[in-house]
């Protein structure tokens, strides 16, 4: 347990509040069923595969992904418009609310925790924000291609603690899955970290997180929940 309670938590989205790999895997799932299946011209799990490693997590450069995965498949059928509204269709109905993740967040409100949620990302993120339900739980979301910059720029956290009605960054916790920008970048700028590890290994290059967890809903044990 932290031996003084947070003022404030900020939360990463992709892979923190939301199981992001889950939803890619559904997405890259349906679209070899609908679209490669009956050709036969590459087997399931090889499809998957290459879509996975070209989305690299939601980091890669997302006209790089989509040209490689209609210059791989041309009998998909699919041209850049058709594939991209296809792609945002299914990734919103495969981004639906995870029930564990929404109820340890409505605890923190019922125990009037001021929390929200840092995410770089496009503007996209506002729609997952709903199908997710987490806009029923806060109304806090910072997106970095609204903002115009994204994590790890200091002012990216600096808007948050503004949007939370903070001025210092001093004992609040920033709960994150990626090194750099969730727990390096909130570091940098004063606050207490806590990363999602999701099996992985943290770099040994950088320094350390206050905390370490294995997925969000674990803070419960953190925070004396
Ligand atoms: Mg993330």
């Amino acid at each position: 347990m932290i031996t003084t309670p947070p003022t404030a938590i900020l939360f990463d989205l992709d892979n923190t509040l939301f199981n992001r790999v889950a939803a890619f895997l559904g997405v890259a799932g349906d679209f070899y069923a609908e679209f490669l299946a009956s050709s036969a011209s590459v087997g399931r799990e090889e499809a998957v595969a290459l879509m996975v490693e070209w989305d690299d997590d939601g980091y890669s450069n997302r006209a790089e992904m989509r040209d490689a995965w209609l210059g791989q498949w041309p009998e998909a059928g699919l041209d850049l418009d058709a594939f991209n509204s296809w792609y945002r269709r299914t990734m919103d109905r495969r981004s639906g609310p995870d029930a564990s993740v929404n109820d340890f967040l409505a605890e923190l409100n019922r125990a009037g925790m001021p929390w929200g949620i840092v995410t770089n990302g496009s503007r996209n993120q506002r729609t997952k924000f709903r199908t997710t339900g987490l806009s029923e739980l806060t109304s806090t979301v910072i997106i970095s291609e609204e903002q115009g910059y994204a994590k790890p720029d200091p002012r990216i956290y600096r808007d948050a603690l503004t949007a939370l009605g903070l001025t210092s960054p001093e004992g609040v916790l920033f709960v994150g899955d990626n090194p750099v920008t969730d727990i390096n970048g909130a570091r940098a700028f004063g606050m207490r970290t806590a990363w999602v590890t999701r099996g992985k290994q943290f770099p040994a290059e950088l320094h350390p997180p206050d905390h370490v967890i294995e997925r969000v809903t674990d803070l419960r044990g953190l925070l004396g929940l």
